[in-house]
């Protein structure tokens, strides 16, 4: 009887989280499309599936416990275990990017109640699927988790006054949110290593999508396929790394 692999993908409808989908089903695995809207979630499993993949929706809101406890309890009647968490739903800022989307992260003059809504996206929304889902992840042979994060959560590289991301205004929401989800990443790979769940972060790099107004460089296909390495490590593999497509970056 060959193990089944199953995968949860969070805000897998578009962009990174719907190529890491492509890419993971076109590897053999069920992928599960978690999406806000479940409409365009069920477009997305449709497209996956007329080209071959095995692809079923998910309604899920990474905010909201209501819809986190129901697909823990779907995937567990229709599967009874889980194999991937990549944990990839985020938001910049303010909802729709725009040059006042940069603004509005600026330190001095943030709002309180932006920053708290991106980290109950970014941050909070990580743990609590997390921890929903860990009891299907523990049934599987080699589960693993990979966090979605970005450079700009990259301390090392965000200090540097010589580095890529001097050109970017200081952000006091987005970019703090992925180190924090960096740090969570340490903390549950330090926790879940006598386990043999193996817990990663991955920066895509510059890609174009939504949440940039496609002002990115690369594909959603190249960003996720850093997302799929994670994903599908094997069981010597690392934990509680930070890597882009080049190998490891610096927290
Ligand atoms: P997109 O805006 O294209 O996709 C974001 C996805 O997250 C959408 O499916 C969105 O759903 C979903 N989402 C947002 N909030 C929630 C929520 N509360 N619950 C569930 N889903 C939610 O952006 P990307 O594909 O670019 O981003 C994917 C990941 O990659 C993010 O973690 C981002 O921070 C990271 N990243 C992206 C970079 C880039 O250059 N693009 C660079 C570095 C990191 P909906 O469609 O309903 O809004």
């Amino acid at each position: 009887n060959k193990h089944h692999r199953v995968a949860l993908i969070s805000g897998a409808n578009k962009g990174i989280g719907r190529a890491t989908a492509e890419q993971l089903a076109a590897l053999g695995m069920t992928v599960l499309i978690g999406a806000r809207d479940p409409h365009r979630g069920g477009e997305t499993a449709a497209a996956i599936r007329a080209e071959g993949g095995d692809a079923h929706p998910i309604t899920l809101d990474v905010t909201d416990p209501a819809t986190i406890e129901a697909a823990a309890s779907w995937i567990d009647e229709r599967f009874g275990h889980l194999d991937v968490l990549v944990n990839n739903a985020a938001i910049t800022g303010s909802g729709q990017v725009s040059p006042q989307d940069a603004v509005d992260q600026i330190p001095s003059t943030v709002d309180l109640d932006m920053v708290r809504a991106v980290f109950e996206t970014n941050v909070f929304g990580v743990i609590a699927l997390t921890n929903a889902l860990l009891p299907l992840l523990r049934r599987s042979p080699a589960p693993r988790i990979v966090n979605v994060s970005s450079g700009g959560g990259s301390l090392t590289i965000m200090s540097n006054p010589e580095g890529p991301m001097t050109a970017l205004p200081a952000s006091a929401a987005y970019s703090p949110s992925k180190t924090a989800l960096n740090a969570l990443t340490v903390q549950y790979a330090n926790e879940l290593r006598k386990d043999g769940i193996l817990v990663n972060a991955a920066a895509p790099g510059y890609v174009a999508t939504d949440i940039n107004n496609h002002s990115g460089v690369l594909t959603p296909a190249q960003g996720a396929t850093v997302v799929v390495h994670l994903a599908t490590l094997p069981a010597d593999g690392p934990t509680a790394g930070f890597f882009d497509a080049n190998g490891p970056m610096p927290w």
